[in-house]
């Protein structure tokens, strides 16, 4: 039998797949990958998105959000673009959204408000969330916090999950979760590995983040979904069981997610 597996989080839409998209798709069918989801970023990249899904469709599974890094004065303007077009097609999660606190915390206030927002936005309209998490847990939490207070309920994943073993845990505290394991497991020294080792395979996805984050040994090149299957291997090393369970597992985990 065939192993299938998802990408919970892949920007096939993006440029970098302008000159050979089709191929790309190909060689993710033809690699077992039986969809993926495409996590939105802003207004700008909305129209390539849904090209893309459209192309594909129920193949490539579109969602609409506002990822921390993309905004600043224009906050209002992207918060109301999500809100107004929510509707217009079916989209599996509001995403990718959350809070970046990497390179600019400037608009730190405005991420939190637009993260908290859209979170108050996935909970009315029933959708998952993908969250975005970069050198910010603790501001995450009080915004989580607050979602609690106000009876907003969170089901979602938590993208690129780096966390320490006592993360996970208070992070399970609020809200159903999983947690996207991507290129980053293979990396050489990759702490998040010795966490992998304790958190049940029902709790994790498969994600690329294509175009970036191609897994060792392919590091620095264009990663795209295709490569799901190398994240797979690792996986199933690392938890000592076959590949066949990973994939079974982890697509189950991403059916009851988004709902296809
Ligand atoms: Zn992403």
């Amino acid at each position: 039998m065939e192993i299938e597996f998802i990408d919970s989080h892949t920007h096939l839409y993006d440029e970098a797949f302008d000159i050979d998209f089709n191929d790309v798709i190909r060689k993710c069918q033809e690699a077992g990958i039986k969809k993926c989801v495409l996590p939105g970023e802003d207004s700008n990249h909305q129209d390539a998105l849904n090209k893309a899904a459209d192309l594909y469709p129920e193949y490539l599974l579109p969602c609409i959000g506002v990822h921390p890094s993309s905004l600043n004065d224009n906050w209002k303007d992207e918060l109301n673009f999500v809100k107004n077009n929510l509707n217009s097609r079916k989209y599996y999660a509001i995403g990718e959204i959350g809070l970046d606190e990497h390179f600019d915390k400037t608009y730190l206030s405005i991420q939190k408000k637009v993260f908290k927002e859209q979170l108050r936005i996935a909970y009315e309209a029933k959708l998952p969330v993908i969250i975005h998490s970069r050198d910010s847990t603790a501001d995450i939490f009080e915004v989580m916090e607050n979602c609690k207070k106000e009876g907003i309920k969170i089901k979602g994943i938590f993208h690129a999950f780096s966390g320490s073993f006592e993360t996970y845990q208070k992070i399970k505290n609020y809200g159903d979760f999983h947690f996207g394991i991507g290129g980053v497991l293979t990396f050489k020294n990759a702490k998040i590995a010795n966490t992998i080792i304790n958190i049940p395979l029902k709790d994790i996805v498969l994600e690329t983040d294509s175009p970036y984050l191609a897994p060792t040994p392919l590091r620095g090149t264009r990663n795209a979904s295709y490569n799901i299957p190398i994240i797979a291997e690792k996986l199933s090393q690392i938890k000592n069981i076959n590949i066949e369970e990973v994939a079974k597992i982890t697509t189950e985990n991403a059916k009851s997610i988004f709902d296809f």
